[in-house]
């Protein structure tokens, strides 16, 4: 492909710039262009002053004319946790994004996405109006993540570092230089005139136990903790310092604030506590999507892919989806009939409507038995199923016995191996092993066994199952979810009624203190079903290539003197209590329940009992926190009301955030850090799920970020403020030998780049290696800034390739290569879990009860098992609050202006019955009262929310973040009320009173934050 520069405004008046398109609209395009009206004479009197496109394409030839102002960076948005792939069109001349939209290649952002192969001068031809293409090829970002550049220009942007003057919260800060900033942070002293405080050189200690009385807890090097956010391809490099390096244990995502429920219940299914992997539709080809707990089209993950597909089946009639939400979002629609239907339900019982559902399908064999019945994979392979479960192995039910709630091992009955599990085989009737088992076994038993001369009870995981179902009748689920038996009937029968192209999703809208339970019952639909694997079934995506895991250029995750984490964690995750000195030492005296906190030994990331657990000193104090990407004092429900602990530093001396803006949580700390901002960073990552081919998507700096750069000219930022952390205290890992190659020869990570760019070269490599770039693609693309930087970190024969995959936005696999027949290609492999007996192992540490194995309904519950309903009676707290997702805002976008013009503010959604029956109309402020907080906003009455609810969108009503006044040094900020309008719905979370100190209300089993369905009062301001 030829592409010619030209002078643009000059090229867009001779072949029409997106040419077709501005011919078509010119008389709009000429009454929105500024000074119309006012007789001013816009820019172009045919464009207005609308931007000058990036190229023009001859409608006639296909001719690409570049436009040689702008250059057009395909990356990664990172404004949610979608992490889309896009196309961010930059002024050459000004360094500034002026648009953003999709990256054609990005299967996040387009159906169907280009092929990689194709180079970046023909995408533009694709998305043109030539041979009618554009519309074909079109891709997109969302509305967020096309006003999220609004962020990187707002003043209220944190420069420089920022020390607190005062008190921890005061909201005052002095400007400080990054030398002092790193002499104090790692050198401690008497930073705040209150006392000796200990920097990272004195709390990095790898050796010596916190605790020698408990040496089960690690070393003083874990007093340092890293909380951070989501998984937006920086991750791993913050991982790296934190663990790798300095050697502390705690360091953890957001996912105990965000979707931990949901992926515990996919854990518990799909077998695996380590990995936590997760499922999602196939959604081109589904035929029935029932969605309990997540809005898809309004929010969730991937919010815009799911959107996207779920309009296209919409408007063709291939699939019926059911939105089970207690509000009603703009996942459904009217106009499409029948085809998208809302069910509302009352907040935190979805567990009961799904349980009804279940009991349902099992009496009324509505289940899929040739699936179901495989006791192994050679058995489903040759049965033509695409996976398998536990469903037919044996369960232990007998209290009297020892191995109560094990599977029965084969060597027990001296039938088989200990690694072998026990079925009943379906032609005899008698045990067997089930690895030599060679065709179905039964799927519901329940007798006694004899195991070593006793006689004890056994079921089958599916005949556990629906014991559990049954323990309550449909007409008991009901009452308990507030949706009427007959259609939770057509509802089994619906799911039922699609083979296994129907499908049961789940995401953060079962972030309740019953949400594990709640997650665990709907995704077990899929398996009732067998839908796992199969074309419009259930996937556990693609995959990514190669990047830190060593890869096949470097290994970024090995090196010299490297340390790693060890011990247990402050948020007392992925241990069991009863492994503990404190255990060891009540067993000896007595009951050994409760512990003196809670402990979660399933739970990964739980990143509210990282906060807690330093706050309350247990199970050690504490030295530091540094918070990055992340915000819990908002976004942790019920925390902000109890900020008088965070603000004392003897619970924990310091905290440090690194953060763009000063937050609610940077507020709160001693000492800010700058970092990049979207489109300023480089990341490598990959979608959560939803795709089904391979997919590595990488972001680069396409624009300069705007403050303070370090020493070596880079941006402070988290990577170049740990880098200069760890040479300062000669950590290993960083400085000049720091990451091998395949030769084993080391190379240096002095800077952001030299870590990023080396794992740019692991995805050109994997596999067949990807082309190089050429010239065109790389001008085209602003990769020509950065070719010195190329050749400075890449050897010769990396740096082209590395170019192609940034220039591409990162390395897709085709899409043609979703399917084999009428299966997915990308599989999951481990078997499908109907009881989990690592859930049934371990038990609640308040109380000494061990979980059960399967599914269930249990209603929302403190940690101690006590009701919710029991402390808050309905009679007092009528309501119940729930948190919904906007399609515009999330707790991090507030300073996007156009966001906030679309959406200055969320409301109080009440039904209009409650708002009869109260007199209250909308636009009515309102008094929401919770036993922690109180609040007050402005009444949206609706139909579209289940009566006794209020619907708050999360995002708003923000209290810092330059909603308040600061200072930093001699600059005053004012209050901005755009930013605190509204109401956080997280301000009226509750605490848990059944453990003890500080506490904010969880999931028993896996301690997820719980923000919905809070019991609350209302009153008329
Ligand atoms: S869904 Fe929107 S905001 Fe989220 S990553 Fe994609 S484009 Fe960005």
């Amino acid at each position: 492909m030829k592409i010619k520069r030209r002078n643009f405004v000059k090229g867009l008046g001779a072949v029409g710039a997106l040419g077709v398109f501005a011919a078509g609209s010119a008389s709009t395009l000429k009454a929105v262009s500024k000074g119309w009206w006012a007789g001013e004479k816009p820019v172009d009197l045919l464009a207005g002053n609308a931007l000058p496109p990036e190229c023009s394409v001859d409608p006639e030839t296909g001719e690409v004319i570049a436009n040689p102002d702008q250059y057009v960076a395909n990356g990664l948005c990172t404004a949610c946790t979608s992490l889309c792939g896009i196309r961010a069109r930059v002024d050459r001349k000004t360094n500034q994004v002026l648009r953003v939209s999709g990256n054609p290649y990005h299967p996040l952002s387009t159906a169907p996405a280009l092929d990689y192969d194709v180079r970046i001068s023909d995408s533009f031809k694709a998305m043109s109006g030539f041979k009618g293409q554009g519309l074909e090829q079109r891709s997109v970002a969302c509305s967020r993540g096309n006003a999220a550049l609004d962020m990187l220009a707002d003043p209220k942007r944190v420069l420089t570092p920022l020390k607190r003057v005062g008190s921890r919260g005061a909201g005052q800060w002095e400007p400080i230089s990054y030398e002092q900033l790193l002499n104090e942070v790692v050198e401690g002293g008497n930073l705040f005139g209150e006392g000796q405080v200990d920097g990272l050189r004195a709390i990095r200690d790898t050796k010596t136990p916190i605790d020698p009385n408990a040496p089960e807890l690690g070393p003083r090097s874990n007093q340092l903790a890293m909380i951070n956010g989501f998984k937006n391809g920086r991750l791993s490099f913050a991982k790296r310092f934190g663990v790798l390096s300095f050697g502390s244990k705690n360091f953890t995502g957001h996912r105990g604030n965000c979707g931990l429920t949901m992926r515990g219940g996919y854990a518990a299914l799909l077998g695996d506590w380590k990995k936590y992997p997760h499922l999602k539709p196939d959604y081109s080809n589904c035929e029935y999507y029932l969605s309990i707990g997540t809005a898809p089209g309004n929010a969730g993950n991937p919010f815009k892919r799911q959107a996207m597909l779920l309009a296209e089946a919409r408007s063709t009639g291939k699939m019926k989806y059911v939105i089970v939400d207690p509000v009603q979002s703009n996942s459904n629609s009217l106009a499409s009939g029948t085809r998208s239907e809302w069910l509302p339900i009352t907040p935190g019982t979805d567990g009961a409507l799904v349980m009804g559902m279940i009991r349902w399908i099992i009496e009324n064999g509505r289940y899929n038995e040739q699936f179901l019945s495989q006791p192994n994979a050679a058995a489903a392979k040759q049965a033509g199923e695409l996976s398998w479960s536990n469903a037919t192995h044996l369960v232990v039910t007998d209290s009297s016995s020892p191995l109560d709630g094990t599977i029965l091992r084969a060597d027990a009955l001296g039938i088989g191996s200990a690694e072998s599990m026990v079925v009943i085989d379906q032609a005899s009737g008698q045990p067997v092993a089930q690895d030599r088992a060679n065709g179905p076994a039964r799927l519901f038993y329940a007798e006694t066994i004899k195991v070593k001369d006793q006689q004890i009870a056994v079921k089958t995981a599916l005949q556990v199952l629906f014991d559990e179902a049954r323990k309550q009748t449909l007409a008991e689920y009901s009452e308990a979810c507030g949706v009427p038996v007959k259609t939770i009937v057509r509802l089994a029968q619906e799911f039922t009624s699609y083979g296994r192209r129907a499908v049961a999703d789940t995401h953060g809208g079962t972030m309740q203190s019953n949400g594990f339970y709640t997650a665990y019952s709907i995704v077990m639909l899929n398996a009732l079903v067998g839908n796992l694997n199969w074309k419009g079934g259930m996937s556990s995506g693609g995959g990514r290539y190669a990047d830190v895991k060593p890869g096949p250029r470097y290994n970024m995750v090995k090196f010299p003197g490297k340390v790693g984490g060890k011990g247990v964690t402050i948020s007392r995750q992925d241990f069991p209590y009863e492994k503990t000195s404190e255990y060891k030492r009540k067993k000896k005296t007595g009951n050994p329940y409760p512990a003196d906190g809670p402990w979660f030994p399933l739970a990964a990331g739980l990143q509210p009992e990282f906060v807690l657990g330093g706050l309350n000193s247990y199970p050690y104090p504490l030295k530091a926190v540094m918070f990055w990407n992340t915000n819990p004092v908002y976004g942790q429900s019920g925390l902000s009301n109890q900020l008088d602990k965070l603000r004392d530093p003897k619970r924990i001396p310091l905290l440090i955030c690194i953060d763009s803006f000063v937050s609610e949580t940077a507020a709160e700390c001693d000492y800010i850090v700058p970092d990049t901002s979207l489109y300023e960073y480089f990341a490598s990552t990959t979608p959560w799920s939803g795709t089904l081919t391979k997919i590595s998507t990488v972001g680069w700096p396409a624009v300069d970020a705007p403050q303070q750069t370090t020493p070596a000219g880079d941006p402070i930022s988290m990577e170049s403020f740990l880098i200069d952390v760890a040479k300062r205290m000669d950590l290993p890992g960083f400085g000049d030998k720091a990451i091998p190659d395949a030769d084993g020869k080391l190379w240096p990570l002095n800077r952001p780049q030299d870590w990023y760019l080396r794992l740019f070269a692991n995805i050109a490599f994997d596999g067949k290696p990807v082309p190089d770039a050429n010239d065109e693609d790389m001008n085209l693309t602003g990769l020509d800034r950065f070719a010195p930087r190329l050749a400075e970190v890449l050897k010769p024969e990396e740096q082209r390739k590395v170019a192609y995959v940034m220039s591409h936005g990162g390395r897709f696999e085709s899409e043609k290569e979703s399917y084999q027949a009428d299966g997915l290609t990308h599989k999951y492999k481990a078997p499908m879990q109907i009881y989990n007996e690592t859930l049934a192992h371990h038990r609640n540490s308040m109380t000494g009860e061990r979980f059960h194995g399967t599914a269930r309904w249990i209603p929302p519950v403190f940690l101690n098992g006590d009701k919710l309903s029991d402390t808050y009676p309905a009679a007092k707290w009528p309501f119940k609050l729930v948190s919904s997702k906007s399609q515009f805002m999330n707790s991090g976008t507030i300073s996007a202006k156009r966001l906030r013009d679309l959406k200055p503010s969320n409301e109080l959604a009440m039904h209009a019955d409650d708002a009869r029956r109260l007199g209250v109309k909308s636009g009515d402020r309102l008094r929401l009262v919770t036993a922690s907080g109180e609040a007050v906003g402005v009444v949206s009455v609706r139909d579209g929310i289940m009566p006794g609810v209020i619907g708050i969108e999360h995002g708003f009503g923000h209290w810092r973040f330059g909603a308040d006044a600061m200072s930093f040094g001699q600059q005053k900020l004012t209050p901005d009320s755009a930013y605190s309008a509204g109401v956080a719905i997280n301000r009226l979370g509750l605490t848990d009173s059944s453990r003890p100190g500080v506490s904010t209300l969880a999931d028993f089993v896996l301690g997820a934050n719980a923000r919905n369905g809070l019991p609350a009062r209302v009153e008329k301001v």
